[in-house]
């Protein structure tokens, strides 16, 4: 029987992180991985660098290129001939940048002594993980610590089941090898905005079907509704308060029903994504009785600290509560590991950024005005068009627009939201800021290089007290 210090099942970005970080603080650390990819190879790194973030984001980008060459080169006076699509390449370069990563991890476990294992892990009860590798021959691992990390599964819809080839999940639809003439998406969210851009770039006619009258609800609706506009001059479609409800395949197309407020419609396409969310993904992962809990919704239940309420057993990433972001489950990974370690850790769930890599991008922090409303905070904003941001123009890029907000009794930040070029870049100052409790005027005192896109974050907060320079204060 092998003995551990730690062992963690699942080697996403929550499991892998707490494992390193684990065996920085000198623990004897096991990270069990069962990934398998659709040729049979296997990876660290789960959903996030094989099947999401770092695929999808290579695909954002080059797809952003190539409608940059095709739309927006001749502005700068570029002459390119004719600008064509080798999506192989494309798709070979994507694959490539994955297996960098996934490869990345692996030695990343070598160089700080975590014993990265292939199979399947399950808890058997404080103490005791059973290992099954691929040859089936169990293995029970002892240890002073389990870590739970086995992340999420996408949500398939009753009736509309993935066929792997014309109604598919995200991670399908990261790997298409043709332009499909038409796409459905359902689901208006995060993926579907991200892949739906994808694909409209590289050709697609693009349907985003909602359910929800309002679109990105979580969204400041000033920015979701800014953000909605360009999408739409970008040729992407949508149908809002649009529940799916069916979809069959039917000589070689996707009949969708959909239902809105008018009544039953149908909607033929080529393909559809269905991006409806994700589900905590546990199977198999818990023996009869560990007493490890799950919520209604088959969460883990962890407390503040990721604690399960087992002695020693922890859980993070996307199978606990909170957003399904990478950056969220690494940090809880960073967290479990330094308390394991004794030391002190926390982590504050109320500053965790969002970003959705479309063109232009959109990023937030904190509360949302109509959050505000709803708490009865008095609250000032200040917001500033990309419009009057020298770089932005330079770039080609000068749409959308900065918000923060800020209590009106102390000017506290309370929230920032941005939709515009690198947003997601751009929201970190805002992050850190929101972390050591900034207020609009510490922002407006800190020195913001010039030309830089952040300079569109110093001229919002000097709004909040309507002393923007380089615009009209209102
Ligand atoms: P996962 O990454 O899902 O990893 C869990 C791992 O555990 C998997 O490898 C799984 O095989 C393994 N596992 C499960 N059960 C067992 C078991 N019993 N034994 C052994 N191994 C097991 N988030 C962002 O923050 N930014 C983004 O840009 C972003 N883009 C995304 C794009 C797409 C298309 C998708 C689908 C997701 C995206 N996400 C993004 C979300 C992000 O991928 C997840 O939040 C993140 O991967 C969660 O990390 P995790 O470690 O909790 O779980
Ligand atoms: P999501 O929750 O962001 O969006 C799903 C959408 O589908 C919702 O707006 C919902 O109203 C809609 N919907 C549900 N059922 C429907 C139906 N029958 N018909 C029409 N619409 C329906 O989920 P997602 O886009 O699948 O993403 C899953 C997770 O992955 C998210 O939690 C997200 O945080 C994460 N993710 C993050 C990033 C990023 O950080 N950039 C990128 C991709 C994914």
């Amino acid at each position: 029987m092998s003995k551990y210090d730690v062992v963690v099942i699942g080697a996403g970005p929550a499991g892998y992180v707490a494992a390193i970080r684990a065996a920085q603080h000198g623990k004897k650390v096991a990270c069990i991985d069962s990934w398998k990819n659709y040729d049979g190879s296997k990876a660290f790194g789960g959903t996030c660098l094989n099947a999401g973030c770092i695929p999808s984001k290579a695909l954002l980008e080059s797809s952003e290129l190539y409608e940059r060459a095709r739309h927006e080169f001749d502005t700068h006076g570029i002459k390119v001939g004719d600008v064509g699509l080798d999506l192989g390449t494309m798709q070979k370069r994507r694959a490539g940048i994955v297996k960098q990563f996934t490869g990345g991890i692996t030695a990343l476990f070598k160089a700080n002594g975590v014993q990265g294992m292939f199979g399947k892990g399950r808890m058997l009860g404080p103490g005791k993980v059973e290992y099954t590798p691929d040859d089936g021959n169990s293995e029970i691992l002892e240890t002073e610590h389990i870590v739970l990390a086995s992340g999420s599964t996408p949500i398939e819809l009753p009736n509309i089941p993935f066929d792997e080839k014309h109604i598919v999940d995200s991670w399908r639809a990261l790997e298409f090898d043709s332009v499909p003439p038409t796409l459905g998406v359902i689901g208006g969210g995060v993926i579907g905005l991200e892949l739906g851009s994808v694909w409209s770039r590289l050709g697609a006619e693009v349907t985003v079907l909602e359910a929800l009258d309002d679109f990105l609800a979580l969204a400041d609706q000033q920015i979701a509704k800014d953000a909605m506009r360009q999408f739409k001059k970008q040729g992407l479609k949508f149908k809002l308060g649009a529940r799916v409800n069916a979809g069959k395949v039917s000589d070689g197309k996707v009949k969708l029903s959909y239902q809105d407020k008018k009544g039953e419609h149908q909607l033929e396409v080529d393909k559809v994504i269905v991006a409806v969310g994700r589900r905590p993904y546990t199977d198999g992962l818990l023996a009869d009785g560990t007493g490890v809990k799950l919520d209604q919704r088959g969460f883990i239940e962890v407390d503040d600290e990721c604690r399960t309420g087992v002695s020693n057993v922890w859980a993070i990433g996307d199978c606990v509560r909170g957003p399904m972001l990478a950056h969220k489950g690494s940090e809880e990974g960073i967290m479990v590991a330094d308390l394991i370690a004794g030391e002190v850790a926390e982590l504050n769930y109320n500053v965790i950024p969002s970003v959705i890599y479309t063109a232009p991008e959109v990023a937030w922090v904190g509360k949302t005005e109509e959050e505000l409303k709803k708490a009865g905070v008095r609250y000032k904003v200040g917001t500033f068009n990309f419009g009057a941001n020298g770089r932005a123009k330079a770039m080609e890029q000068a749409t959308g627009v900065a918000k923060v907000l800020a209590a009106q009794a102390d000017d506290e930040i309370l929230g920032v939201h941005i939709v515009g070029p690198l947003a997601g870049e751009l929201i970190q100052e805002c992050v850190l800021a929101m972390e050591f409790s900034a207020s609009a005027e510490d922002i407006q005192r800190t020195i913001h290089a010039h030309p830089t896109l952040s300079e569109a974050i110093h001229e919002a907060a000097l709004a909040v007290d309507k002393m923007a320079i380089h615009a009209i204060n209102k």
